[in-house]
């Protein structure tokens, strides 16, 4: 081959000029070299040449080739990047069809050689340039009794956040045999899809913790020198049990001037009604007998006999509403164990009593026991928090009667304490009565001791029929077993 030929002369020249030049150590001669090429070379291994040349810059270019993406900008920002230019025009194609507007300009695309370059579907680089350049994307709104509550990027999401918060509440259930029957959301729920702006687009995480969380804010009171539990919750027109509900038992039985107790907890967005069967093993109250007794003086009483409380294995339905006990029906009971009645000797021994004048209960400071039942929580430390009354628990529209006589000084709807009545006995003391199923009297009415005032409920913050009785001196709940004869 010519061409062979020409490249052995030169390459025969450059190792001769090169032994002349070190020998030498100049480089006046590489002109001759030059020349040598332009005279030697013929036109035909120049050709040959150039072939060559452009073969092995093409296989360059094959690899460079096969390395390429397009490197898709947001201005400067790089948002990912697509195999084919075909992936970026479907991409501007359609932010333009669903938004109108032309993206070319803000979204570029660079051929790039870049082989660990992570590449994305035309899909997910639109939603990443929807959210830079903030325009709307699809979504669903999730809307509580037509009211929107939050955005979610799927519908499969908003069911996922529902299914969720249903659970959460469904796990806050205390009972160990329950068979749950239905769980819903009472409100209407409706979800709707729409182009919704990227922001305002919520994670699932987000939507639960939202929902779990409830709406509005913590209110909190600063504690002012001389301030009682009872002080506060009279000032802020909530409740002792309120304020408990909402604060660490700690924190309330050491109360600090200038610290702060929470008034108000946040209202649920959503409530869930759980329907469930239970199974449980409940206390049976004892009844209580009166025996008249003339040795005893009148308006006073004895206990003769303890009753004790007996046993029952109870089926029943329950309706929770965010985990809390609403309503409940007695399914079957059975008796494990009878109660032994309770017989009280009733004072018959003629003494006048006026209710008007000699009620003096700040000096004997002694209230009958209001409801007839057994105790089902005592004053003080429990689980739950302190406990500012005693829990007397009774069947539903059993009387409450008044402890001692005095003026209703409050008759109604109290927080917690559902349906209640306070009375006022002068000398300091007032008496509570809490979770009434009704109430029989008016504020400002004037009572005696033994009259009925209300019935056994479940109203409030309850778990069960029974009357919360508490006894106050000077606002300040009392252990009313020290009080009641
Ligand atoms: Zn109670």
């Amino acid at each position: 081959m010519e061409n062979d030929n020409v490249w052995v002369r030169i390459k025969t020249y450059i190792s001769v000029k090169a032994k002349t030049l070190n020998l030498k150590g100049r480089f006046e001669k590489i002109p001759d070299f030059k020349e040598l090429i332009n005279i030697k070379l013929n036109y035909k291994s120049l050709v040959s040449a150039c072939v060559v040349a452009a073969l092995v810059v093409s296989t360059v270019n094959l690899n460079v080739d096969t390395n390429k993406v397009y490197k898709i900008n947001i201005n400067d920002k790089v948002i990912g990047y697509l195999e084919t230019s075909d992936e970026y025009e479907k991409l501007v194609k359609i932010i333009k069809a669903t938004d109108g507007v032309d993206t070319t300009q803000l979204i570029t695309a660079k051929k790039v050689r870049d082989k660990d370059a992570k590449l994305s579907s035309s899909e997910e680089l639109e939603k990443i340039a929807r959210k830079e350049l903030h325009l709307k994307m699809p979504g669903v709104i999730v809307s509580v009794d037509g009211k929107e509550l939050f955005n979610a990027a799927s519908k499969e999401d908003a069911d996922r956040i529902l299914e969720d918060v249903k659970k959460y509440y469904l796990s806050s259930i205390g009972y160990k045999d329950i068979d749950v029957k239905s769980t819903n959301i009472k409100e209407n729920i409706s979800i709707s899809t729409n182009m919704i702006e990227p922001e305002k687009i919520m994670t699932a995480k987000d939507a639960y913790n939202m929902i779990i969380k409830g709406k509005g804010t913590e209110k909190t009171y600063e504690v002012q020198k001389g301030d009682t539990l009872w002080d506060i919750a009279i000032k802020n027109n909530t409740t002792i049990e309120n304020i408990q509900s909402l604060n660490k038992t700690e924190d309330i039985n050491k109360l600090q001037i200038g610290q702060k107790v929470k008034l108000s907890a946040r209202e649920p967005y959503l409530n869930v009604e759980t329907v469930a069967d239970v199974k449980i093993q409940e206390p049976i109250p004892y009844d209580i007998e009166k025996v008249a007794d003339s040795s005893i003086n009148k308006g006073t009483s004895k206990v003769k006999q303890k009753g004790t409380e007996g046993l029952a294995d109870v089926e029943k339905t329950i309706t929770f509403v965010n985990g809390n006990e609403v309503s409940e029906k007695v399914l079957n009971k059975a008796v494990v164990q009878q109660p032994v009645k309770q017989v009280v000797a009733v004072g018959n021994k003629n003494k006048s009593y006026n209710s008007s004048s000699s009620y003096n209960v700040a000096s004997s400071g002694k209230f009958i026991q209001p409801s007839r039942g057994y105790f089902s929580s005592y004053f003080g430390n429990r689980g739950s928090g302190y406990h500012t009354g005693l829990d007397i628990a009774g069947s539903t529209g059993s009387p409450i009667v008044a402890a001692e006589s005095g003026v209703v000084s409050f008759a109604g709807w109290n927080g917690n304490y559902g349906n209640c009545v306070i009375i006022s006995h002068g000398g300091g003391y007032q008496t509570l009565y809490g979770h009434a199923s009704k109430i029989y009297v008016h504020q400002g009415q004037r009572v005696s001791r033994g009259d009925t005032v209300a019935a056994v409920g479940s109203t409030g913050r309850s778990t069960g029929p029974h009357c919360h009785f508490e006894v106050r001196l000077n606002g300040a709940p009392q252990n009313p077993l020290k009080y009641i004869r």
